[in-house]
């Protein structure tokens, strides 16, 4: 009989239609619960259930309706809120997942780092200040350099560097127009009433793919990132596995990540990871209660036995599903991807140089995922790449070069915008 797991996603779309190759291809039958659905034509959507984020009363009411019919085997989820609503529906049918309110600290950076603390783990110095305090209010505990963050945003959308009080007051005041925005006014979420502030941690970041399996961490990956994240803004770029460490260290970065995912309260689901490592330790940025976002799984390929090039959506729904992981590892290839830098603002009209680009060897993929028409947007206020390239490799080191070659041969156009008042001094929104 066909194991029936549960999606909870913010909404349908190329990570969603991941999961449901991955379906037909391993014999599960997927359900979605979403707060807004945008292709109502896939057969895979029977049984979808509408939710709202802030409702778990209601979704565990809904999606329990739903299990009355045919039982749920297991639950998953793509993004923060969709975790949180996912431990939710877990614990109120019963089935195995992060608690809900483990799930509701990784969400929150400021609950993170307390925890994190209080678990003895290393962690940078931080505090919270309301989003309209100036420096005045906060000059006896600021130190730099420091960072400004939201409390709730990802894909360092409001992350900034600040390494004295005139870059510490435009920092804020520049996160305080972007809390402002309507995408976010919209959530009507409190955590975005405050900022949070904390040391800069130097070092080299990686990134950890693991599952929790009743409180076990199983690596699926580490990866490193290449480029220096020094700031003022953070824009991920390239990530590759395996990271240039020893296994030592790699076991450090595995072991303290388990130590922060324990603090945190996670217990059972997927997990993505990020840390900078340097002399003083491994100090754990986040610990996400969720895979690792965009496509950025298309890095992702597992063997087991002769099965090889199983992708990770398959690999988590056999696991949602109660499937035992023993003997799936990645497979032996080095393999990155490179979310595109935003190469300026403006509205995305066209992308020269992709045959180029594919045609460099190591890339096995490139996805431009903006529309025409779209707007482009840098860090901190954006938070969307403009696509996707992925390489494989012999040696983590090639499949680097691959990939900044494919980009090298990228040639975006944009169609100016109008300088929007929002953002008066950034230099950016002239081009
Ligand atoms: P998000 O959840 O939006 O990715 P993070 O808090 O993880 O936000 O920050 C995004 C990026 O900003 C990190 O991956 C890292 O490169 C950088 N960063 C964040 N906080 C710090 C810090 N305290 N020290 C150094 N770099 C940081």
């Amino acid at each position: 009989i066909m194991p029936r797991v549960l999606i909870v996603a913010e909404t349908t779309g190329y990570q969603t239609r991941a999961f449901e190759e991955a379906a037909r291809a391993c014999g599960v039958e997927l359900v979605y619960a979403t707060n807004h659905c945008d292709g109502l034509d896939d057969p895979w959507r029977d049984g979808a259930v509408s939710v709202h984020f802030d409702e778990p009363e209601a979704a565990v009411a809904a999606v329990r309706a739903l299990a009355a019919a045919r039982p749920l085997d297991g639950v998953l989820a793509v993004g923060d809120r969709p975790a949180e609503l996912a431990a939710w529906i877990a614990e109120g049918l019963g089935l195995p997942f992060h608690p809900p309110g483990a799930a509701g600290v990784a969400r929150s950076k400021v609950l993170t780092r307390g925890r994190l603390l209080a678990g003895g783990l290393p962690v940078p110095w931080f505090f919270t200040m309301p989003r309209e305090a100036g420096l005045d209010a906060v000059a006896d505990r600021l130190r730099f350099p420091c960072v400004v963050k939201p409390l709730a945003l990802s894909a360092s959308r409001g992350v900034m560097r600040a390494n004295d009080p005139r870059e510490f007051e435009a920092a804020a005041s520049r996160l305080r127009r972007l809390l402002d925005a309507p995408d976010i006014r919209v959530l009507d979420d409190p955590a975005h009433d405050e900022i949070l502030v904390e040391g800069f941690v130097e070092g080299r970041e990686f990134a950890l793919e693991g599952l929790l399996d009743h409180g076990l961490l199983r690596v699926l990956a580490i990866f490193d990132k290449p480029d220096p994240l020094d700031g003022p803004t953070f824009e991920e770029t390239i990530y590759v596995t395996p990271p240039p460490l020893a296994f030592d260290a790699q076991r450090l970065i595995a072991a303290t990540i388990a130590h922060a995912a324990a603090a945190i309260g996670l217990t059972h689901g997927p997990i993505h990871a990020e840390c900078r490592v340097n002399a003083r330790g491994v100090f754990v940025l986040e610990v996400a209660a969720r895979p690792i976002g965009g496509l950025c799984a298309r890095a992702l390929r597992f063997a087991r036995g002769d099965r090889t090039g199983v992708p990770l959506e398959e690999l988590l729904l056999r696991f949602a599903a109660g499937e035992s992981m023993e003997g799936y590892g990645r497979e032996a290839a080095a393999s990155g991807v490179m979310m595109l830098p935003v190469p300026g603002l403006g509205r995305f009209r066209a992308v020269r140089g992709v045959d180029e680009a594919r045609a460099v060897v190591g890339i096995t993929d490139l996805v431009i995922t903006a529309r025409p028409g779209q707007l482009i947007e840098p860090l901190p206020e954006g938070h969307s790449y403009p696509g996707f390239v992925f390489a494989r490799g012999e040696s983590a080191d090639a499949v680097v070069a691959a990939l900044r070659e494919a980009h090298a041969a990228l040639r975006f156009e944009l169609d100016r915008v109008i300088a929007l008042d929002r953002w008066p001094d950034d230099p950016a929104r002239d081009a």
